[in-house]
């Protein structure tokens, strides 16, 4: 995949809008929350989307790509 955008749930945005994406599916504990069990993608406005699990490792694949990491997870860049 070469493009930078990616689609999650109906949207397609641009790699570079996201800032982090949730290794766990979110729980909050709210009674009528409509993410439950989602991953949470952080955009860099002050914002998030919703993926499941498909899209969400789908995101990280991508991003990994993106960044040109190696597609060893144990071969992370070092953020310095
Ligand atoms: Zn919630």
């Amino acid at each position: 995949m070469n493009s930078p955008l990616i689609k999650i749930d109906d949207k397609h945005l641009p790699l570079y809008r996201i800032v982090w994406v949730s290794d766990v599916p979110h729980f909050c504990g709210e009674d009528d929350c409509l993410h439950e069990g989602d991953y949470e993608v952080r955009l860099d406005i002050d914002d998030s989307i919703w993926a499941n699990r498909e899209d969400r490792d789908h995101v990280v694949a991508a991003l990994g790509q993106w960044f040109g990491d190696p597609t060893s997870e144990d071969d992370r860049p070092e953020w310095t």
